[in-house]
């Protein structure tokens, strides 16, 4: 049987302290889904499990002024059930309502979706495409950082040793803005994604011409990533069915997919070719 110490810090700084003095023996833990699977399959074996149940303030949303921020322990569930998050953010109501089945989605964190780092967090996708920033906490103070620059490789961040990420930044975002995210799975439920994409598009008032337009890939690269030339494509153009087609062309050929036992290579640009076309579509509806 694997043994472990379950610690309770109830503050932000007794965590980090208590991460200090058991250094690589210590892992912080919020809703398990991730950490306990790990453990179970031998994967880790940390002495000391440092709860995040506890602290106060890391499970609000706070929407103000325009500007969205989700603390790290906010639950899938939470998120999917927010009024708030449906009416101004259905992006996000996308993915957390497909993640898992509603028992995980209870217990799961955002928080944890994004440390956890693997190619296929749906979390991740919209946030990007939100342009989120995260505001982290250590040993050695407070800094923030663009959320798609926390990534580095498959299952790695840029967060150092006791780091506590604390919450999700989302900026007002421009009038007339639209997102919606896809994750692409052979069932629709308790299943990773095959791909996932997200677009969020901002409108002129003519409410054809894209002002800014984010698109975001998750499961085709090491990390989640930006497909960059495919927006550039559709910024400051008006977005007609060829430029939309065009840019679901150049968001498959800057895409890193590879073959994997949940799909070839080939099928996962296909599936961006139409995925980006379809969902700037849905993005547009939602801008108006
Ligand atoms: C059956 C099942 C189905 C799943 N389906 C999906 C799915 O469809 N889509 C998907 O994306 N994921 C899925 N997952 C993965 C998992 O549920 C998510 O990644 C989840 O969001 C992880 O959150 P957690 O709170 O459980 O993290 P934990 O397991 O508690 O932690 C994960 C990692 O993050 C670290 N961590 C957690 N919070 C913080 C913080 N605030 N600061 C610093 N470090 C932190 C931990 O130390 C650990 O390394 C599934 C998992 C299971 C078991």
């Amino acid at each position: 049987m694997v043994k472990f110490e379950y610690l309770k810090p109830k503050s932000i700084d007794e965590a980090i302290s208590l991460h200090q003095s058991h250094g690589q023996k210590a892992k912080y833990i919020a809703g398990g889904t991730d950490v306990m699977v790990k453990i179970k399959e031998g994967k880790i074996s940390p002495q000391y499990l440092i709860s995040l149940r506890h602290l106060q303030g890391l499970g609000r949303i706070i929407y103000k002024d325009g500007e969205l921020r989700i603390g790290a322990m906010v639950t899938h569930r939470m998120l999917e059930l927010s009024p708030v998050i449906r009416k101004e953010f259905p992006i996000l109501t996308d993915s957390t309502a497909n993640i898992g089945s509603v028992q995980i989605r209870n217990v799961a964190t955002i928080g944890g979706n994004i440390i956890n780092a693997v190619p296929s967090a749906d979390g991740a996708i919209p946030l990007i495409t939100l342009g989120a920033e995260v505001r982290i906490r250590g040993p050695k103070g407070e800094r923030s950082m663009a959320l798609e620059d926390i990534f580095i490789g498959p299952g790695q961040t840029l967060l150092e040793a006791g780091e506590i990420l604390l919450e999700f930044i989302i900026p007002k975002l421009p009038p007339h803005t639209g997102g919606a995210y896809c994750k692409h799975t052979r069932r629709a439920a308790m299943e990773l994604p095959i791909l996932g994409v997200a677009v969020r598009i901002s409108l002129a008032d003519d409410m054809k011409t894209c002002t800014e337009a984010r698109i975001g890939l998750g499961v085709l690269a090491p990390t989640p990533m930006r497909a960059q030339n495919a927006e550039s494509i559709l910024k400051g153009r008006k977005l007609e069915e060829k430029i939309l087609k065009r840019a679901g062309e150049i968001a498959a050929g800057e895409c890193k997919a590879r073959d994997s036992v949940r799909g070839e290579a080939w099928y996962r640009r296909a599936m961006v070719e139409i995925l980006v076309p379809r969902l700037t579509k849905v993005a547009m509806e939602r801008a108006g």
